[in-house]
């Protein structure tokens, strides 16, 4: 059998390793002379970490401008705000952006570099998939280094931003191939500080990352296997990171699982899950990480059957498994992630996330995109309709 043919997309250079920040102001200094600060939390910049970068960005000669702070995930006002601040400062041809926080950041830096360079300007709805204008980018984004904290998004190595909008209400993708941050550094010891629910959510977002893009219809074999070393580490690590906060050990494999799932996801896609994440951030304000936590179990449950043999192998793979019989390989999978998620106290059900029975058709509507259209099989409205019921 030949495989099927294939294009892989990943950061131009990953620097990984336990403080290695410090070398941020040469990493920089080889992108651009300035530097647009996007910092994930309040938190991070109390901590004095980020004082201590700029500093590092001064030594090496970068100028720094700090365009701003987010800790919830960016809306389209947020964006063009930010495009606007840095229009202010009069754009000069050796720009970078610099984002240092959780998926948040990441991807409001992402779409200020690729809207900053264009020529019209106009608002980051007109280029987001399925709702804006459909315009594309015309000039190349400003070059991006992105330091994730979180250990679990993985938008470090993606080409889309996701961007929200209260009203209208939706969450969609600006995308574009260049997107893909040209320097990632991940310094593991950045995420020790994290919250233990942040850990858990993010954490349960790169689990189902790795999973849904070892399964999904358009599954390749670079991120194939990536997805399977991916849930090796992760699996045992992000209870123990949720746990111990400071565990080196987990910490570390959490940032690595979510850097592999990240290049898995950018060259793969998702699947079921993910599809209802957004759907779930727009109707009832889930965050993304949690939003997926509380799909997984169901999205794994509907896709059992058609992606028995992925699962299995997966399972065999990452939870060193000697069961030769595909289904119950696959079954000890689920079984695993389904305890997983009880002990990480993920809500079962859409009501405890406030879902209302009258909301159900909106968020059929919501799931329908580039993730749902991945999943191994094809789910009807009526059969996504009926899934979202029984979680009800
Ligand atoms: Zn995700």
């Amino acid at each position: 059998m030949f495989a099927a043919p294939f294009d892989f997309f990943a950061p131009q250079r990953i620097v990984f390793g336990w403080g290695r920040r410090s070398e941020v102001g040469t990493l920089a200094a080889g992108l651009g002379r300035r530097a647009f600060i996007v910092v994930g939390s309040r938190t991070l910049e109390r901590s004095g970490k980020v004082a201590a970068l700029e500093q590092r960005l001064a030594q090496a000669g970068v100028a720094v401008v700090r365009l701003g702070t987010i800790s919830r995930e960016p809306l389209v006002a947020d964006v063009d705000e930010a495009v606007a601040r840095l229009r202010e400062n009069g754009p000069q041809s050796d720009d970078l952006l610099l984002a240092v926080g959780g998926g948040s950041a990441i991807d409001l830096a992402k779409a200020v570099a690729a809207l900053a360079p264009q020529p019209e300007p106009a608002s980051v709805r007109d280029y987001l998939e399925g709702v804006g204008r459909g315009l594309k980018l015309a000039a190349a984004p400003l070059p991006l280094l992105a330091m994730p904290t979180t250990g679990g998004t993985g938008t470090e190595a993606t080409k889309n931003a996701v961007i929200s909008s209260q009203d209208p209400p939706f969450k969609k993708s600006l995308r574009d191939d260049r997107m893909i941050p040209r320097i990632v550094l991940v310094d593991p010891e950045l995420s020790i500080g994290v919250s233990p629910a942040t850990t858990a959510w993010t954490g349960l977002d790169a689990i189902t990352q790795l999973i849904e893009a070892y399964i999904t219809r358009n599954a390749r074999p670079i991120p194939q296997s990536l997805c399977l070393e991916g849930l090796r580490l992760a699996l045992p690590a992000v209870e123990r990171a949720v746990n111990d906060g400071a565990d080196r050990e987990a910490r570390e494999a959490m940032a690595q699982a979510a850097l592999f799932s990240g290049i898995a996801l950018a060259n793969s896609g998702l699947g079921l899950a993910h599809g209802v994440a957004a759907a779930l951030g727009v109707q009832a304000n889930v965050p993304h990480g949690l939003a997926c936590a509380v799909m997984l179990p169901s999205a794994l449950k509907a896709n059992r059957e058609t992606s028995q043999a992925g699962l299995a192998r997966l399972a065999r793979y990452a939870m060193n498994l000697t069961e030769s019989d595909d289904a119950a390989a696959a079954q000890r999978l689920l079984d695993h992630v389904n305890a997983l998620c009880r002990r990480l106290n993920v809500p079962a059900r859409l009501s405890e996330l406030g879902v209302h029975r009258e909301q159900l058709p909106a968020l059929v509507q919501g799931s329908h995109g580039n993730s749902l259209n991945g999943n191994p099989r094809t789910i009807d409205d009526a059969e996504l309709h009926a899934i979202l019921e029984a979680m009800l």
